[in-house]
């Protein structure tokens, strides 16, 4: 079976195409959204989405959320002694993912539509699809995530050509896109974005807001920082969440027994975020800038990303398109549905025009070259673009270089992905070079052509005209090479580690909740708490469903008191 995955920096949700539309599959506690989460403790014991998440508030060290961050980079984490690549924690998400669509269905899927950031280079889509391989999953395609979105929104069976706004604000990346629709044929214009923006710099904002204003906060200034932090962001997201539907919200955290609050209005909240609000508007005008487009033409402004959900951000677009966005798909969902439409399509799914999508280079790709500055010093190391970033692929381009010393025998040129003028900041992919004949400086010509397709590969030609050589290289990246005796054996790793089984997915969510309020809590309230907790572990040793289901309901019943008698 093949299914459609929102594998997303915050949340990952999956979706199925079933009786011709795409459908959320719900994980083990009935949710859309599974955070995208992992924690593991000593011996291996491991948890993923809302559980782990959970943990966050605990056992900080030990839990990592925010990995699609460092896709594509060699950066790795170590949870309790085990340490694991991005790929790796992503493969545990898609692995729980697939889990839950087996339960939900009966079936294993084998094969998945994943999405992605228009922005994401090769390697970082290179990272996703072994994540996906790593999970057991053949990655069918990659697409686009304002792609999918716009797949969902039903922009695509449009009839006209006018051209539309994705606007996406997850937890941690903000993303816009301008996405046309032209025969049948998706295409993504431009792409620009922060990935340092999203939901998480409000949480921020609002912690800095409060902080002064919390009385008694001593006791919070001797936690330690990483304890104090997460429990500071998970009382802000609350806070922010009810900020989104009421005048005025409670932002509060217990610590040691004492309920340390402060109530925000909205007011002070927007206030606040002004500056946050304003970086929105830069990579709408740099998305709009690169493909010439007006804003007057855009069709369509379509919020994507559970941050859109706050006022203040759709006030701010309001302001700044002259018009309301369109929010008719849960943002939330939009990526996930779509990503299920691209299965349906790819496994001819009933009712389903076709629709192909074209892509755009996201980045910039181009040599490394060398100019002489007027007292005659060479400068090496300046980015000579050759394609430029949004440019819609397959695209075939030709630049000509020439020799910048006497009797020069060989031209070298470094190839990179970025924008910054100074290769230095660029992403190396690969070298070239060709011998060239000795001649004066600036007499013999290289041509190089670039030539980048839908698949990602960069194929480089350097002829030199004067001799009739040709020299290619096809860019392959070097993580590409790994064999697939690597995933194998990062896929055995992973299954050492004791992840919980699905079918206990609520008793382990309910473990780490109730931990989460022992921390909570000191004196009467904490022993009680305690008491609760090892009743229900003893429940769980007896591991009889029925009396497992009561003990859970028991405890939930009276971590539901506590949070209703908490002044939040
Ligand atoms: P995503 O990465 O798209 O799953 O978005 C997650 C972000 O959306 C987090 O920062 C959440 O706090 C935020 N979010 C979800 N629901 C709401 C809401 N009702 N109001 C404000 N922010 C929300």
């Amino acid at each position: 079976m093949l299914v459609g995955i929102d594998l997303g920096t915050t949340n990952s949700a999956v979706a199925i195409w079933r009786d011709g539309a795409p459908q959320l599959v719900p994980n083990a506690l009935g949710k859309e959204l599974t955070p995208s989460a992992v924690s593991i403790a000593k011996g291996g014991q491991t948890w993923v989405g809302e559980a782990a998440l959970d943990r966050m508030a605990t056992h900080p060290a030990d839990t990592v959320t925010s990995f699609k961050r460092m896709m594509g980079t060699a950066a790795t984490v170590t949870l309790a002694g085990t340490t694991l690549t991005p790929e790796d924690l992503s493969a545990m998400v898609l692995r729980s993912l697939a889990d839950d669509v087996e339960a939900f269905t009966g079936e294993r899927p084998t094969a998945a539509v994943i999405t992605v950031p228009a922005y994401f280079n090769e390697r970082q889509r290179r990272a996703t699809r072994r994540a996906g391989e790593i999970a057991g999953l053949e990655v069918k395609r990659l697409i686009n995530e304002p792609t999918a979105a716009a797949l969902a929104f039903g922009l695509t069976d449009r009839g006209d050509r006018e051209p539309f706004l994705v606007f996406d604000l997850g937890g941690g990346t903000f993303d816009v896109s301008i996405v046309e629709m032209f025969e049948g044929i998706v295409e993504v214009r431009a792409s620009a974005g922060d990935n340092r923006l999203g939901g998480d710099d409000f949480d921020d904002i609002l912690v800095k807001l409060v902080e002064p204003m919390l009385a008694g906060g001593d006791a919070l200034a001797v936690m330690p920082t990483d304890r104090r932090r997460a429990l500071m962001m998970l009382a802000a997201e609350r806070t922010r969440r009810a900020l989104s539907s009421a005048e005025a919200a409670d932002f509060t955290v217990v610590v040691d027994d004492t309920p340390l609050t402060a109530r925000v209005t909205t007011e002070a909240f927007e206030e606040a975020a002004a500056g946050l609000v304003k970086r929105l508007r830069d990579p709408v005008i740099r998305a709009l800038r690169d493909c010439h487009i007006d804003v007057k033409t855009l069709s369509d402004i379509v919020l994507v990303g559970g941050a859109t959900r706050m006022p203040v951000v759709r006030k701010a677009l309001t302001r700044m398109f002259g018009r309301f966005p369109n929010a008719t798909v849960h943002p939330d969902h939009a990526v996930a549905l779509g990503a299920a439409i691209q299965a349906g399509l790819l496994s001819g799914g009933d009712g389903l025009e076709e629709i192909r999508i074209t892509d755009v280079a996201p980045f910039t790709l181009g040599v490394d070259t060398a100019t002489r500055d007027q007292h005659g010093r060479m400068h090496d190391g300046i980015f000579a673009p050759i394609i430029e970033r949004n440019t819609p692929v397959p695209v075939s381009r030709m630049e000509r270089f020439y020799t910048l010393a006497d009797n020069q025998r060989e031209i070298g040129l470094g190839i990179y992905q970025g924008e910054a003028r100074d290769v230095k900041h660029n992403v190396k992919l690969g070298e070239i070079s060709a011998p060239v004949p000795p001649r004066p400086a600036g007499e013999v010509m290289v041509e190089v052509r670039f030539t980048y397709d839908t698949s990602g590969l960069l194929e480089v030609d350097v002829t030199v005209p004067a001799t009739g050589l040709t020299r290619n290289l096809v860019i392959v990246d070097e993580e590409d090479r790994r064999s697939k005796k690597d995933i194998e054996a990062r896929r055995k790793l992973l299954e050492k580690l004791k992840v919980h089984p699905r079918d206990e997915a609520e008793n382990v969510a309910m473990l780490a909740r109730a931990e989460r309020a022992y921390e909570g809590f000191t004196g009467h309230v904490r022993e009680f708490i305690g008491r609760a907790l090892t009743e229900f572990q003893g429940a769980l040793e007896k591991q009889d469903p029925r009396i497992i289901a009561d003990a859970r309901e028991a405890l939930g019943n009276l971590l539901d008191q506590l949070d209703a008698n908490s002044p939040l």
